[in-house]
């Protein structure tokens, strides 16, 4: 491979992957029609292994759809009536909001700041029959801490549907899946695959209030999207090659378990090593509030650190939104290795004693 990638997103895959794309291949998965017996054998096999590994109660459906991006519309298409509250502290949520409001005219913005905790009283505020969150802000590795979400479960009525994307988070952080009901992610982060699929995990509550609505219109009308799931087929062609590849590094992976404490693990060491470089600080100062995994530093000129990085074979993320030029990004995903982090480490070292 010629670059280590510590992007936030597409980051690094699975090394595996050219070996599963192989295997994928050699076996035919790739021009199965997708309401045949062999790709339903698949799929059924790919939500298995998720329920397993993930630890996913065996009453929350598994879907595949095409990006979390595709998300942000399917919640406010199939499961807003009239009152959405997406509450945000960055540009991914920003972004929620924006195509949620496109949708419902009733899109309740909740902005917080980056020090804050979830501001779980002001959304509560506001009935909405969908809350909505970012887990993890990708964009300024900002967290949702444990607490703000059991209080938000809490505290909302039992007739609100929580949504979170946990594109970032998913796959690399244990979740409580019983705090919400429309959990979605991307697989170009924490799942190490290629880009182009999103993983959706809905309650019961959620595929109930989906029928309440009856949205059929929409092509990725949850309704659609859940019918065709629980049959293990997909509501259009989907991308059978990645469904292969969740499918195949899942059975290798060790359960989330071993992922978080590997995250975790990791990210005592980023920080023991950060704390001690001049002229590079976490954007987030309050610890709990910091994303496990993906870290923002900012740093004096971004610009040349990523250049000289890149020299040594190493990319680092650039900075998003507001904090482009102030600070860099880098994945702590799980299909990252120990060398390369040490590589990285060891630049870091180097450049900012
Ligand atoms: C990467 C990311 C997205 C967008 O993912 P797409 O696959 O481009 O739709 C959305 N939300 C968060 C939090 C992300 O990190």
């Amino acid at each position: 491979m010629s670059h280590i990638s510590f992007y936030p997103g597409p980051s690094r895959v699975y090394s595996n992957t050219t070996e599963f794309i192989y295997e994928a291949y050699a076996s035919g998965i790739l021009f199965a029609n997708h309401r045949s017996e062999t790709f339903m054998n698949l799929m059924a096999k790919a939500k298995k292994v998720l329920h397993e590994k993930l630890k996913i109660p065996s009453n929350y459906e598994v879907a595949f759809v095409s990006s979390a991006t595709e998300c942000w519309e399917i919640i406010s298409q199939s499961l807003v009536k009239e009152t959405i509250t997406i509450a945000y502290n960055g540009a991914f949520g920003r972004k929620w909001a924006g195509y949620a409001s496109g949708i419902s005219p009733n899109t309740h913005e909740v902005e917080f700041g980056i020090e804050e905790e979830l501001p779980v009283d002001k959304i509560v505020d506001h009935p909405s029959e969908v809350v909505g969150i970012v887990h993890n802000e990708t964009s300024n590795g900002s967290y949702i801490s444990d607490q703000s979400m059991k209080d938000l479960r809490t505290k909302v009525g039992s007739e609100t549907i929580i949504a979170v994307d946990a594109t970032s988070s998913m796959a690399g952080i244990k979740l409580d899946w019983d705090l919400a009901d429309f959990w979605f992610a991307s697989v170009q982060k924490c799942f190490g695959l290629p880009a182009g699929m999103a993983v959706v995990i809905i309650s019961p509550r959620a595929v109930e209030k989906a029928y309440a609505i009856g949205n059929h219109k929409p092509y990725n009308s949850l309704m659609r999207i859940v019918e065709n799931s629980k049959k293990n087929q997909t509501h259009y062609t989907p991308n059978i090659l990645n469904i292969y590849l969740m499918y195949r590094t899942q059975i290798m992976s060790k359960g989330i378990d071993h992922q978080h404490s590997k995250t975790l693990r990791r990210l005592a060491n980023w920080t023991a090593l950060i704390d001690q470089l001049h002229d590079i600080n976490w954007l987030i100062k309050h610890e709990a509030l910091r994303s496990p995994t993906v870290l923002t530093l900012r740093v004096k000129n971004s610009e040349e650190l990523k250049k000289i990085a890149f020299e040594k074979g190493l990319i680092l993320g650039n900075g998003y939104g507001d904090w482009k030029e102030s600070t860099i990004r880098i994945a702590n995903f799980p299909a990252l290795k120990g060398k390369e982090i040490e590589k990285l480490a060891k630049f870091l070292k180097r450049y900012h004693f």
